[in-house]
């Protein structure tokens, strides 16, 4: 009954428990500091960290850091960041994997004295060609029968530099007839002359993955090492290296279904790619599902949490939709964020017959659905700026907005009819004229007669100005992803800049990461990056109306 709800790494792990194969939970999260999180990552991070925590175990935090060409102090810094934004908390222990260089290197000894590694000196080129296919076996390497005192002697000396990059390989003794490629005498060492950014200059010799990442995991005392599905056919190297280390706590490796989003650029070399051409503006760019690119559009660790919930875990590939992940930030917003009123195409309302003078102010409740969040006041005056799309000269069919004539009512005040328009030389109008009726004040209680429309507004007097940016796919979804030779489908429009909005005088002080529902417009937040109080720029986080519809469970 209970296994029911479990996905199926909670069944392995209870399994392990009730057999005594552990008698305690430890994950962890392995990046390689080689560039920013995005959501696949994330789902990593909370099935870990989650799995700890209804385990009451423990989860590290390591940067898998054994390649020295590309990773950078930069990339562990954001990681660090966006981990514990997500409420994944490693406590004290924050690894790094380049800090067991020493263990890693001892065992590699140990596996040349058990006569289980040999040093090789077949080119990358040949060693492919011994490797053989998936159809038939591989060639024993001329080397492979080198005396243990003789491995020993040349290990150590590519450590200690006398080799040249690709000169000289150590590779562990397995099997060249294995059925599965990776078991052919895996290359575990390779020579490269290269600083790195935590042991500088201190090796010049480095483990490959496939040896170190079993090293990392046994050394820490993991038990459950998750990771995706095309380890799959690693996992018998890795239970060889675990055992042939004679390891106390061999862990156990599980793979699970890797993160996709139809039409969404997140493999970490694409987005690096849009970071270096410049067609972003960096790894925190609103139209990406960077972590910090989320994070800045005005997502929230809460509502990242739902969606990888909602996604689940499964030995399956599958692809998830973009509206799954709106609906969670909506669900997420809807309660929780004051409603305010923000115009972003803005065009000039004067009600001719209210006193120049004059200013009301009217109580607006900031959220009808969650009267916690209580209300504020906002002025109205005689001129306000409504949205251009909220007037038409000449209204189309079922418009019941404003058009000469016609009754409305502006949202928390008046009803106002429209009498007439001023244009400019150009024929365009730069004005709306209307009287309001003083009886229909909103809360009022007025009964007297009913209108269909309710536009928004902003005191022309108060608003305070600011910047909106609104976003699309980066991807233009009609062509899907990636063209033919590999590059990006871009959509050109991805971006629309909106310089001269107006949004309510409450809102002058907003800062990051305050976010609101601006009425009808869509949920949006302050940028962390380029808002000032003296300019404040506003992300569209989401629009209000979804497509999507959470499936029944
Ligand atoms: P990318 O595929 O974007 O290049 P990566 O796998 O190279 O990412 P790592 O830093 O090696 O990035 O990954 C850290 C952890 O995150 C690994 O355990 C990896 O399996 C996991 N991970 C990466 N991408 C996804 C994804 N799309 N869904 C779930 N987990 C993922
Ligand atoms: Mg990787």
């Amino acid at each position: 009954m209970e296994n029911e709800t479990k996905n199926f790494i909670e069944q392995i792990i209870d399994k392990d428990l009730a057999e005594g194969v552990y008698d305690q939970v430890h994950t962890r999260f392995p990046p390689e500091p080689n560039g920013y999180l995005h959501i696949g990552h994330a789902k990593s991070i909370l099935l870990n960290y989650g799995l700890a925590q209804k385990y009451n175990g423990k989860f590290n935090l390591r940067f898998d850091d054994t390649n020295p060409t590309k990773e950078k102090t930069e990339f562990v810094d954001s990681i660090k960041e966006d981990v514990a934004w997500l409420g994944a908390d490693w406590e004290d222990r924050l690894f790094f994997a380049s800090d067991y260089f020493d263990i890693m290197y001892q065992c590699a000894v140990k596996l040349i004295k058990k006569g289980k590694a040999f040093v090789c000196d077949l080119s990358a080129e040949e060693i492919r060609e011994y490797r053989g296919t998936l159809t038939e076996p591989g060639k024993d390497s001329p080397y492979r029968n080198r005396s243990v005192e003789e491995n020993l002697e040349l290990f150590e000396n590519m450590k200690n530099g006398l080799y040249k990059d690709g000169e000289k390989v150590l590779r562990a003794k397995i099997d060249m007839a294995s059925p599965n490629i990776n078991m052919r005498d895996p290359v575990i060492y390779r020579v490269a002359h290269m600083s790195h950014h935590n042991t500088g200059d201190a090796w010049c010799i480095y483990p490959m993955y496939d040896f170190a990442h079993p090293i990392e995991d046994a050394v820490e005392h993991v038990t459950h090492s998750i990771c995706t599905l095309e380890f799959e056919d690693h996992r018998p190297l890795y239970d060889w290296v675990v055992r042939e280390c004679e390891f106390d706590h061999p862990p156990r490796q599980i793979e699970f279904a890797k993160l996709y989003l139809k039409n969404v650029v997140t493999g970490k070399r694409y987005i690096k790619k849009l970071v270096e051409d410049g067609i972003v503006d960096g790894w925190d760019d609103p139209r990406l599902v960077s972590i910090s690119g989320l994070r800045r559009r005005g997502y929230t660790p809460e509502a990242i949490r739902r969606f990888v919930e909602l996604a689940g875990v499964s030995k399956s590939n599958s692809t998830c939709e973009m509206p799954m992940l709106e609906y969670c930030i909506r669900e997420d917003l809807k309660l929780k964020k004051p409603r305010v009123m923000a115009v972003l195409h803005p065009l000039k309302l004067v009600i001719d017959n209210y006193p120049e003078d004059q200013v009301e102010y009217m109580e607006v409740q900031n959220n009808q659905e969650n009267p916690e969040l209580g209300s504020r006041e906002v002025p109205f005056c005689r001129e306000l700026y409504i949205e251009q799309e909220d007037f038409m000269e000449v209204p189309v069919k079922k418009y019941f907005r404003l058009f000469p004539g016609n009754e409305v009512r502006l949202m928390n005040a008046y009803f106002v009819t429209c009498t007439g328009v001023v244009k400019d030389e150009a024929g365009n109008v730069t004005e709306v004229h209307c009287t309001y009726d003083p009886e229909t004040r909103s809360g009022s209680g007025f009964s007297g007669r009913k209108v269909k429309g309710t536009i928004h507004w902003v005191s022309a007097r108060h608003a305070v100005r600011a910047e909106a940016r609104l976003y699309e796919n980066i991807i233009d979804e009609e062509k899907g992803v990636y063209n033919e030779d590999g590059s990006l489908n871009l959509n050109p429009a991805s971006l629309t800049v909106l310089p001269d909005c107006y949004v309510e005088p409450g809102l002058a002080k907003a800062e990051s990461p305050e976010s609101f529902q601006f009425v009808r417009n869509g949920y949006f937040c302050v940028d962390s990056r380029d808002s000032r109080p003296e300019h404040l720029v506003f992300n569209r986080i989401v629009s209000l109306k979804s497509s999507f519809k959470l499936p029944v469970q």
